[in-house]
């Protein structure tokens, strides 16, 4: 084994994914929706496979199919006000962990330093360590000790600001974030825009969740942010965007001088990503009209959480209402009773919580300590995430499970 692997076998998803398989009826775990992908893109996807396009079964540019990428530069060009080259400043991945993967081997090297807000989607720690860095780990901090809206975890800017230094190589942003949930502020976005600057850091920035902003809240892209373009890279996926998780296409956008380098990572390890999944389906076209996918899409995921924040204040697991993203993360300390906690166990509390109700009551979720390191795993373990990307009658059956709980 190379040294490099030391430290991150174990994967969440492969856990998880595995015990839901088996003993959950209700699968409110890993995130991807159980609710068919649009009808335009279903038609999109067939007209490209109907007629002579047999191209689509061959090989194709390394950097993104010319189509795709050509649109995901008209609309990045439009979102963050700057004309985008389609070859140089856009590339399609295979997910947004493939853009992940390439950036880290792309831009770290032995002892440098990444930036990583706590909780974090979880493959951003053993990226950054095989490729040869340290990641610093700076946590969102509940205010006010009231657990009420992903808005109240926030990040303690002196904190924030001690944690750069000549080391530091880049910082990861996911905004919306997963788990939580939270949209990060204009402020908060311009406290690390200035200590990127500052520090002469790059910025990872996560957007999968883009188009998945609630309560009329905006999403801002740090990229179009003073001083910032030539220092981010924005990843992007069709997953998230398109309800599409199997079909594993992402991107990053950014300067070429970044990119370049990321260019050099995707080609000589995956070359492209499937050219089958990457038809010019995106209808980014409609991006901007009052009745396009992008608005009806978070509509109906809004209405979505609210179904799920009523059922669970409904049995007293009180959820932080996230402004964002398909997830949400309940605290379940009301329910302790039912799995006793085991002092000085290894296993964080909401671990083994979250074990015992797919088993037990046949309800699937993730514990929010999978999206700590490991030494800050048990400061937040009496909460678990739940993905609510699901039909309505899913949500429903998660809604029996619960009230006839207690
Ligand atoms: N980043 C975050 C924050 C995610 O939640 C996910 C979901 N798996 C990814 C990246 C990876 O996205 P993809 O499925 O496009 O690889
Ligand atoms: N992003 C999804 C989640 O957070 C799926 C992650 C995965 O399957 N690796 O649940």
């Amino acid at each position: 084994q190379a040294r490099r692997l030391e430290g991150v076998d174990k994967n969440i998803w492969v856990e998880f994914v595995k015990l839901a398989a088996t003993y959950s009826t209700v699968n409110l775990g890993q995130g991807f929706p159980d609710f068919p992908p649009p009808d335009f893109l279903k038609e999109e996807f067939t007209r490209a496979f109907s007629g002579e396009k047999h191209m689509l079964h061959q090989y194709t540019r390394a950097f993104g199919h010319p189509p795709l990428v050509k649109i995901l530069a008209q609309l990045f060009g439009k979102l963050l006000g700057r004309d985008l080259d389609p070859m140089t400043n856009v590339m399609v991945t295979v997910g947004a962990y493939q853009a992940l993967f390439c950036c880290f081997q792309a831009f770290v090297d032995e002892g440098d330093e990444v930036i990583i807000i706590e909780p974090f989607f979880d493959c951003y720690e053993p990226m950054v360590k095989m490729a040869g860095g340290t990641p610093v780990f700076i946590p969102l901090r509940p205010v006010n000790g009231k657990l009420m809206s992903s808005a109240d975890w926030k990040l303690d800017p002196a904190e924030l600001a001690s944690k750069f230094s000549e080391r530091t190589k880049a910082i990861v942003l996911n905004s919306p974030n997963n788990p939580l949930g939270k949209v990060f502020s204009r402020e908060e976005l311009e406290l690390i825009a200035d200590l990127c600057v500052k520090h002469d850091a790059l910025c990872i920035s996560d957007e999968v969740y883009e188009w998945l902003v609630y309560d009329g809240k905006e999403h801002i892209r740090i990229a179009s942010l003073r001083g910032m373009w030539d220092r981010t890279v924005s990843i992007g996926s069709a997953g998230k965007t398109f309800s599409v998780t199997g079909w594993k296409v992402g991107w990053t956008v950014g300067p070429n001088r970044l990119l370049q380098h990321i260019r050099t990572v995707h080609q000589n390890s995956v070359y492209h990503c499937a050219t089958a999944a990457q038809v010019r389906q995106l209808p980014f076209e409609r991006y901007g009209k009052p009745d396009s996918y992008f608005v009806q899409l978070p509509k109906e995921m809004q209405q979505k959480r609210d179904q799920l924040v009523q059922s669970l204040v409904a049995v007293g697991m009180k959820p932080i209402v996230p402004e964002g993203t398909y997830f949400l993360v309940a605290d379940i300390s009301e329910f302790k009773s039912d799995v006793p906690d085991v002092p000085n166990s290894d296993e964080p509390y909401d671990s083994r919580f979250a074990k015992w109700m797919v088993k037990n009551k046949g309800l699937a979720a993730i514990p929010l300590s999978a999206f700590y390191c490991g030494p800050h795993k048990n400061n937040y373990n009496s909460f678990i995430r739940f993905c609510f990307a699901k039909e309505e009658a899913t949500l429903k059956a998660a809604d029996d499970i619960l009230q006839k709980w207690k």
